[in-house]
């Protein structure tokens, strides 16, 4: 078989010609003859095991680009997969995440390239924790971000994300009859919800450790050199990032604003790989750093996504008695009607005086 560019084999290159150019800016040509071959070998395998691939918007572009079938949030990827009729979820994301795919699909087997693919906001807090948690304010509705694990969703009354957190907290107030509710566990997720709302919130210290180390001297500098761009920031930044932002919202409603909006330059603060992902469907706007890399979702990688559908390792399972609580939580946010657009957070009209008390 002749080669053709790259040395690829006829056959890779036209199995591979149409993500080439979504990943060029990010994929160096010496690095590309061994990823499209990966890339071949693993949309071989998943057809064979009757396997799809769920990648989250922070896996870098060759995962995104060319091995995802579903791409997109924590929750938009479980619910599309518990759709599918696929046997086997390959969770290219985190570890709360596989355990989401596997509490909406239980009858699917969930695996995961490598199990030390954690979060730092998920590890802050613990089923035992929220129950101390709901002991001492009795009556008071639970709402947990979907960046938890499993036992602490069980422990839940319902689910939100950052693209609909304002929306649930203020439909569990309604519902529960009361004018607070515990939004845990990102302290600074819960201090931008409270901005937006007139119900009062009972947060936990959780931290994401890539958001969190974002700070308003970021902003001022990136003002300062590239005064015409456009900055977007994910809610799980201090509060004074946000304010600092032309815009805060979801992975989701960030890309939103980018594809829809074609600003010339923008600032993305969050994940790096983010970034990397919206541009390849951006080509009239500019990136600009900075961005921070969560080691956890960097674990993940094309080498150990082929070794995971070879070996069928490693599987993630969920304990019977935590699935049908946890799926309750969880089932109850879905069930909420869907925001027209992903919710962002209004810094003209937020409150700045807001009263959150940290557990
Ligand atoms: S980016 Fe933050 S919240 Fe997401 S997996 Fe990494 S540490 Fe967890």
């Amino acid at each position: 078989m002749a080669d053709g560019a790259f040395g690829l084999s006829p056959a890779t290159e036209a199995a591979t010609a149409a993500i080439w150019p979504k990943v060029r800016d990010h994929v160096t040509p010496l690095e590309w003859p061994a990823q499209a071959e990966l890339i071949v070998e693993i949309n071989r395998l998943k057809r064979e095991r009757n396997a799809v691939i769920l990648a989250h918007n922070y896996m870098t572009p060759d995962i995104f680009h060319g091995v995802g079938d579903y791409v997109g949030d924590s929750l938009g990827l479980a619910k599309e997969a518990a759709k599918s009729d696929a046997k086997v979820i390959v969770q290219a994301g985190v570890h709360f995440m596989a355990e989401t795919s596997k509490i909406l699909s239980s009858d699917k087997t969930v695996l995961i390239p490598d199990l030390r693919a954690g979060c730092s906001l998920a590890a802050s807090i613990t089923g035992a924790d929220l129950r101390l948690i709901k002991a001492r304010y009795p009556g008071l509705p639970v709402v947990t971000y979907v960046n938890t694990t499993a036992d602490v969703k069980a422990e839940t009354d319902i689910c939100c994300t950052s693209a609909n957190a304002v929306q649930v907290v203020e439909w569990a107030a309604k519902e529960w009859g009361v004018d607070r509710v515990i939004l845990i566990p990102d302290e600074f997720l819960a201090r931008n919800v409270a901005a937006q709302t007139s119900v009062g919130i009972i947060a936990w210290k959780g931290r994401c450790e890539v958001h969190e180390r974002f700070t308003v001297d970021d902003i001022a500098e990136m003002r300062a050199a590239y005064p015409d761009a456009e900055i977007l920031a994910h809610p799980e930044c201090p509060e004074e990032v946000l304010a600092a932002s032309d815009f805060a919202g979801s992975t989701a409603a960030m890309s939103d604003y980018v594809t829809q909006r074609k600003p010339k330059q923008v600032v993305m603060i969050t994940e790096c790989s983010m970034a990397s992902n919206v541009a390849a469907d951006s080509p009239d706007t500019r990136f600009i750093g900075p961005c921070n890399l969560c080691p956890h979702m960097k674990r993940i990688t094309l080498e150990n996504i082929r070794d995971c559908l070879l070996n069928m390792q490693f599987e993630v399972t969920v304990p019977e008695a935590l699935i049908e609580p946890a799926r309750r939580a969880v089932q109850r946010m879905v069930d909420l009607p869907p925001p027209a657009v992903p919710a962002r957070y209004d810094m003209i009209k937020a409150r700045h005086h807001v009263d959150v008390e940290l557990i």
